[in-house]
């Protein structure tokens, strides 16, 4: 495996199996120097309809020719290597085809979304550019077709490896933007709290995206950017880009009001993603949220392990103790207020809520409501009599878009109008019509109090099947297959690329190896943190894999917690 081979090698042993079993491509497993960059066959795929051979490509850094600027941060080494990966992802597409039976011919790494994220489907590794990547070996049938595939080392690799990795032959423009976003958004985000803001919304920003299904901009005329109202503009200076200016979110509690359709969910949706940096031309380069926000939502049907829940719901039928409540098939509420729960439990200091997704007897319970039924019979302290104690005992700010209950003013700091997807500052007119109704809604003044902190229990989580001691993976953007079990996260709505789902699938085993039977969940995840932030992304498999992204431990725990086999025991907090 150590001996570097040359392209004459690889020629004749291509030669010497063609025609024959599917097999002896296996021969192949090796390293091979192909002029400017070197080539490592890692893994043959068994058939050719099985998932393509891992391979990588390295190119030395010098060699690239890519000014060493471009790498001299962290940050910067995160977009230089999402760009490259970007180039190389469009050059496999145009030199994919079908050449033979099942995958043949096929040349892939994952397809980066519209974030800046860390991929480990291209590294630098000490003075290399590393890329992972995989390729369908051609077949006719199941025999070899070696003339296929010298095409496909020989001309289209070096072609893709050209294109994409020699500064010589991208974009030094695009390159350049894409670093200065990157480091301005990352800039930005740093400098939030010392502003005392959880989040901000530049000033000509475009929030809504092309459709449902589709992440990147709305385009046309129908577009309207975005505009802070000048009561909430800040203006903050940015390394590369200079001076900016936006709508800034306080720290506190910010209710986004206004009729339907008037771009309310949008702006939140944009809030949500800005704990990710955006490609330039996203139109949300500069929409830019605290690292840890959590968006909060109703999930009815998941499972929850003794969470306590008793700041929100107690008394409930048949006397269950909610400070360790456990279902597998949580309600609306019970879902809602398990998932803030278990927000806090990991760390967070700003909350995200839509009143889209969320259960409507979790958010309000209103003067009549509570006339016809009194507190004995209502096991919900719904949010709006805990917002402001989240506040002030945890320090945890919340954005909440909220159209149909007015209820809200009493506790919001400031008060956000959408109108025709132009935001106004409406904190006053709301005060006033709170403090003219003046004393309506009782409020609940007393303190959050403290909840109690789980130790994951590590037989519970199992990543075994069959002979496989491990088999896990992510699947898609929301799904993950952990030994036996699945594990739904499409209401874990930060997750944002199927390659985050992946690695947390694989985080996950990591993470067991922490659980001793003392350190609650939170330590479990911070020293599974730790750790990749130390070795990398590479640290979650054995062999190099391009098929991970980064992810935050918010998003690791909602896994853990969404897992059906997932015990805990219970600590005071
Ligand atoms: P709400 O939550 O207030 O009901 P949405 O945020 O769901 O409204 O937006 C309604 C529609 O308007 C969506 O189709 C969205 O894409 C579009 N939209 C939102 N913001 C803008 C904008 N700034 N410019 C143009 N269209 C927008
Ligand atoms: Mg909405």
């Amino acid at each position: 495996m150590d001996v570097v081979k040359g392209r004459e090698v690889l020629r004749r042993i291509l030669r010497e199996i063609n025609g024959r079993g599917y097999g002896n491509y296996k021969a192949l497993k090796g390293q091979y120097s192909l002029g400017r960059f070197v080539l490592t066959v890692d893994h043959v795929q068994p058939d050719p309809f099985a998932p393509g051979s891992s391979m990588r490509v390295s190119v030395g850094l010098r060699d690239s020719g890519i000014p060493p600027h471009c790498y001299s941060s962290r940050i910067r080494r995160i977009a230089l290597c999402d760009f490259l990966a970007r180039r190389f992802h469009r050059g496999a597409v145009c030199h994919s085809r079908q050449r033979g039976t099942g995958r043949s011919g096929q040349i892939a790494i994952p397809r980066p979304g519209q974030e800046v994220l860390q991929r480990s489907s291209v590294v630098i590794k000490g003075e290399y550019i590393e890329v992972r990547f995989t390729m369908g070996l051609p077949a006719r049938g199941r025999s070899i077709d070696a003339y296929q595939a010298e095409e496909m080392f020989l001309k289209d690799l070096p072609e893709i490896v050209e294109g994409s990795l020699f500064y010589e032959n991208l974009s030094a423009h695009h390159l350049s933007a894409h670093i200065a976003v990157t480091e301005d958004a990352e800039h930005l985000r740093g400098v939030l709290d010392s502003h005392g803001l959880v989040a901000f919304v530049a000033d000509g920003a475009v929030l809504p995206r092309a459709s449902g299904v589709e992440d990147t901009p709305l385009k046309g005329d129908r577009v309207v950017p975005f505009q802070s109202p000048p009561s909430m503009r800040v203006r903050l200076t940015l390394p590369n880009r200079g001076e900016i200016t936006g709508m800034g979110i306080p720290r506190g509690v910010t209710l986004i009001i206004g009729g339907g359709y008037h771009g309310k969910s949008t702006l939140l949706r944009a809030i949500e993603r800005g704990i990710y940096n955006h490609i330039p031309g996203d139109g949300r380069e500069f929409v830019v949220t605290r690292k840890d926000a959590v968006k909060i939502r109703a999930e009815d049907g998941r499972r929850i392990e003794k969470v306590d829940i008793s700041p929100f719901i107690t008394n409930i039928p048949f006397g269950e103790d909610t400070s360790s409540f456990s279902t597998d098939n949580a309600s609306g509420s019970t879902s809602q207020a398990a998932n803030i729960m278990e927000a806090l439990e990991i760390g967070t200091g700003l909350l995200l809520i839509d009143e889209d997704t969320s259960a409507t007897n979790f958010m309000i319970r209103d003067q009549r409501m509570q006339r016809l039924l009194p507190k004995r019979f209502e096991p919900i302290t719904p949010f709006i009599d805990r917002v402001r104690a989240l506040y002030r005992d945890l320090g945890v700010s919340t954005i909440l878009v909220l159209g149909g209950s007015g209820e809200y003013f009493d506790v919001a700091d400031r008060v956000v109008c959408m109108i025709q997807y132009r935001p106004e500052d409406m904190t006053r007119e709301a005060k006033d019509i709170s403090r003219a109704c003046g004393g309506d809604r009782p409020l609940v003044e007393t303190s959050f109090g403290g909840f109690r902190m789980r130790v994951p229990l590590r037989e519970s989580l199992d990543p075994s099947r069959g002979k496989k001691t491990v088999k896990v993976a992510g699947k898609g953007l929301n799904r993950i297959v952990f030994g036996r079990y699945e594990i739904d996260l499409s209401c874990v709505e930060q997750i944002v690329d199927p390659c985050q789902c992946n690695a947390i699938a694989h985080a996950m085993v990591l993470s067991i190896s922490f659980m001793d039977g003392r350190t609650p969940l939170r330590g479990v995840i911070e020293r599974t943190m730790q750790r990749i932030e130390q070795e990398g992304l590479d640290i979650l498999s054995l062999t190099p894999t391009g098929g991970f992204a980064e992810f935050r431990g918010l998003e690791l725990a909602s896994a853990i917690n969404r897992l059906r086999s997932f015990r805990v025991k219970q600590t005071d907090g």
